[in-house]
């Protein structure tokens, strides 16, 4: 019954049977951990919209409840302040585990507490993807649930091929200062893989590339919302090293339809879902500029370490097995990004509380 729920529901699958008029389909119970993040937020809206029942399961580390307040007073809707690294007991159909603390850059954009946040970030990083997936995993086992990772393109370290194909395996520094994220990233890939073999659960990965869009944490160190947020305010661009690194940027609802399909389809993955138009830094300074101030300025600072050099997906599995691919270009989405910034920047109201 599940699974006609899903086919009923997602208007992708051709079940061949004819639902009488007015028959509602069954709702589904669907939880989202870090649901009230950037990414995980914009997920919720949709499923709300198809008419889900929703549960987000949020720690509040990166997220904020202002990106899901619209939904609280809906019967429909639950949110639950939770720790994914503590065990989680709830009875839902599918699992979206998103709950990842985000840019592990955090540190060099708070030098003052850099050493307390750098130790704190990255224990959390370990901690969250390790023990925080296997908990999602084994509450997936015990209900029956399909269960989404958002894996993510560091998995590919600083790539030796491409575009990045998901049959390629990485070049990752396994003791490098960014290795807690990709390696905690592939631990969880290994733990869901783990999980899909021998125990049967129904997964599904996705490696999501560099996502922007409105709801981005303000300062949280990301390269679209520094730049966004550093022309609005009038101060410098701050390019890293020689700006001549490439990055491919995404616009939030495309990922989200890529992850609904991906999690309403029959393939496991792992999926790549990114846009491949790549750009350099300073490429994306200048459509910055276009988009905000063509007089604002660019300031180079040194480069991180183990700094990828380039990165771009390889979407022909998501084009050809999930009829996924991405549709908004980084001119048509970053207005939207800027639009909120603009409004959360110049509020009266200060932003960051929970
Ligand atoms: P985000 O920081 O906005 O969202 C993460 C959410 O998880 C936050 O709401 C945070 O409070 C919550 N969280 C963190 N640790 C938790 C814990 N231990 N227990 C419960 N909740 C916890 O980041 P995002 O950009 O929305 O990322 C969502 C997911 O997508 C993450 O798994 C991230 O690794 C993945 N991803 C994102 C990108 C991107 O460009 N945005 C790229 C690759 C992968
Ligand atoms: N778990 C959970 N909710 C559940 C079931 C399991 O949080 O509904 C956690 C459980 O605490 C354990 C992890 O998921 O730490 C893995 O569970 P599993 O049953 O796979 O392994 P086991 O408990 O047998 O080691
Ligand atoms: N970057 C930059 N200026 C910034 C922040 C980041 O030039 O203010 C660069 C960073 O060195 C990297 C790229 O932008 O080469 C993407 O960084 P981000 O942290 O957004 O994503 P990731 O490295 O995880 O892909």
């Amino acid at each position: 019954p599940r699974r006609i729920a899903y086919e009923l529901h997602s208007g992708h699958v051709n079940t061949g049977v004819r639902i009488p008029l007015g028959l509602k389909p069954k709702s589904l119970r669907v939880l989202v951990t870090g649901g009230s993040g950037f990414v995980g937020s914009h997920l919720v809206d949709r499923l709300m919209a198809r008419g889900d029942s929703v549960i987000v399961v949020d720690n509040f580390f990166t997220g904020r409840k202002e990106n899901i307040l619209h939904h609280l007073r809906n019967p429909r809707f639950e949110l639950i302040r939770h720790d994914v690294v503590e065990p989680l007991l709830l009875e839902v159909d599918q699992i979206y585990h998103l709950a990842c603390p985000a840019s592990p850059v955090h540190y060099k954009y708070n030098p003052v507490k850099t050493i307390i946040s750098f130790k704190a970030f990255f224990f959390t990083d370990h901690k969250t993807n390790v023990v925080g997936t296997l908990n999602m995993l084994g509450l997936a086992k015990r209900i029956n649930a399909r269960f989404l990772l958002t894996s993510t393109s560091e998995v590919y370290g600083d790539p030796l091929e491409h575009p990045q194909v998901e049959t390629y395996w990485g070049n990752v520094n396994p003791i490098g200062v960014r290795s807690c994220y990709d390696e905690g990233k592939r631990v969880a890939e290994t733990l869901t893989m783990d999980y899909h073999r021998g125990l049967n659960i129904e997964v599904r990965i996705a490696r999501i590339f560099n996502t922007y869009g409105p709801r981005m944490c303000l300062d949280d160190g990301r390269v679209v919302s520094n730049f966004v947020a550093q022309a609005l305010r009038k101060e410098p661009m701050t390019v890293y090293g020689d700006g001549k690194q490439t990055r491919s940027f995404q616009y939030v609802s495309d990922l989200v339809e890529g992850l609904m399909r991906l999690m309403e389809g029959e393939h496991v993955g792992p999926f790549n879902l990114g846009n491949p138009g790549e750009f350099t830094m300073l490429e994306l300074a200048k459509v910055v500029q276009d988009t905000i101030d063509p007089n604002a300025k660019i300031e180079f600072r040194p480069n991180t370490e183990d700094d990828p050099h380039k990165r771009k997906p390889d979407i022909t599995r998501a084009k050809e097995l999930l009829g996924w691919q991405p549709m908004v270009p980084l001119h048509e989405g970053l207005p939207m990004m800027v639009s909120d910034f603009r409004q959360r920047i110049f509020s009266h109201h200060r932003e960051g509380g929970n």
